[in-house]
């Protein structure tokens, strides 16, 4: 996606023959943009994506080298199982092995930590005898599969130069730490007495993920995604049988592919191109709309939220949609606005449960009156002036929130709608009895913060760095 978007954009810049460095040059010359404006959708709402750090937060920077093609080989994976330097972040109902009043640090386990109890098998080979077509079904697979989920992450390349260069790491033969996630479900006996030995705890899914360095949280959202992901996913969609574990975490099959299953045909998921289930990723779009002049921002509220809180537009892409036709849909629906040109800008991962937030900006069309009876999901909606905005976010209490406003969008976390409502709000890098939030013009008095995708596009778009041909 994000190639041909280059390419597009390239486009735009060979045909105008220089670099154009404002906003209004870019949108001015992009009328063939100006393309219909997607259906109406059912779910659509306002809400701000925060993360702590920089805008790669959740994202590692630099991530984990995955060595994907080392997935496939059970005997590479099981070395990197065996090796002492392994470490393994562990997950129980999602939440994180943490060390204890430590915030934010999380307890990595080495094997010798863990025992082989905890850990379970080796990752398995196909049977000596089996068919080259029956082979690929035990690729690193995971037998029995009521064993807890492992998977392969990948590993830490940052630091050790390999044998090859005595200055460069080589990315495709990385040396370093491998680490692996594992989900400690079912009894609890034995982890209740790791947890005494090692000092640990089960931190707090959210929280102690925004206490994280940056680099430990690129580790821990792709070890919860995956974790969480193959405990969703333990029963095959054709057929209801068990699926087990193979790839080294990374795909799932129905088991009736490698044991018959009493009183069942063979799944015909097993055949053709539908045989494997992957790990998904859903996208969620998150966009700074901007006035015919440039001048103004569209930003909106929930009820649910804390006072003076307003935020970016977002809802999830549907499937079918382009970036830029999520984008026009969901303002059209939230807000009653039509979108003329779109551009991508940024975007985070968010591992609650898999989400990755795509940020754009968007140009309304002139002459238009905000109206929020559509979907009835936000409780206000208004252009704000960069004015505001500047005084906002330079104000210490402009993205200052307590801990009873994270209760506050925690507590309606529970259906899908609310999910991207509870992530409205991060650790602020103050602290909570900092808080202070005086009602100012046209009820606005916070944004989330720059540690927020949210807060990027607006704090990117008041201070006037939006650049977006010369960015991309
Ligand atoms: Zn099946």
């Amino acid at each position: 996606m994000s190639s041909s978007m280059n390419i597009h954009l390239l486009g735009h810049i060979h045909r105008i023959g220089r670099k154009a460095r404002s906003l209004n040059t870019l949108f001015t010359i992009d009328k063939s943009e100006f393309m219909g404006i997607g259906t109406l959708g059912v779910r659509s709402w306002v809400c701000a994506w925060i993360i702590r750090g920089s805008a790669g937060f959740y994202a590692g920077q630099p991530p984990l080298n995955r060595v994907a093609f080392q997935r496939h080989s059970s005997e590479v994976m099981n070395r990197h199982l065996n090796d002492p330097e392994t470490r393994f972040l562990v997950f129980k109902d999602g939440k994180p092995l943490m060390k204890k009043d430590e915030s934010g640090s999380i307890l990595f386990l080495t094997k010798n930590q863990l025992g082989d109890d905890e850990l379970g098998k080796e990752f398995g080979v196909a049977p000596s005898d089996a068919s080259s077509e029956t082979k690929k079904y035990y690729e690193t697979s995971r037998l029995p599969h009521t064993q807890p989920p492992l998977v392969f992450l990948g590993i830490d390349d940052r630091q050790s130069p390999t044998t090859n260069s005595s200055s460069k790491v080589d990315h495709l033969n990385p040396q370093g730490p491998a680490y692996f996630a594992l989900d400690a479900q079912g009894d609890t006996l034995n982890w209740d007495e790791l947890l005494e030995r090692e000092n640990g705890e089960w931190g707090d899914a959210r929280s102690s993920g925004n206490n994280m360095s940056p680099w430990d949280a690129g580790v821990y959202a792709q070890g919860r995604a995956l974790v969480d992901w193959n405990a969703r996913n333990k029963f095959c969609p054709a057929c209801g049988s068990p699926t087990y574990s193979l790839w080294a975490g990374w795909k799932r099959n129905c088991l009736s592919s490698v044991q018959p299953i009493e009183g069942k045909e063979p799944c015909f998921s097993t055949k053709g191109l539908h045989n494997f289930a992957y790990p998904r990723t859903d996208p969620v779009i998150i966009m700074g709309i901007l006035d015919s002049t440039g001048e103004k921002m569209l930003l909106g509220r929930q009820k649910s939220w804390p006072k003076g809180m307003y935020s970016c537009l977002a809802g999830f892409i549907e499937p079918g949609e382009t970036f830029e036709d999520a984008t026009r849909r969901e303002v059209l629906e939230e807000a009653g606005i039509e979108v003329g040109p779109v551009r991508y800008s940024s975007s985070q991962p968010w591992p609650f449960p898999s989400n990755l937030m795509v940020g754009t900006f968007g140009r309304a069309k002139d002459g238009q009156t905000i109206r929020l009876d559509l979907d009835n999901e936000l409780e206000d909606a208004q252009w704000f002036p960069k004015s505001l905005l500047q005084s906002i976010i330079s104000s210490p209490s402009g993205s200052t929130f307590s801990k009873k406003d994270y209760k506050q969008l925690d507590d309606k976390a529970q259906s899908h709608h609310d999910q991207e409502s509870s992530a409205a709000l991060a650790p602020s890098e103050k602290k909570p009895d900092e808080l202070v939030a005086k009602e100012g013009e046209l009820g606005l008095s916070r944004v989330p913060p720059s540690t927020a995708i949210a807060g990027q596009l607006i704090r990117q778009w008041a201070r006037g760095e939006l650049d977006l041909v010369s960015k991309l």
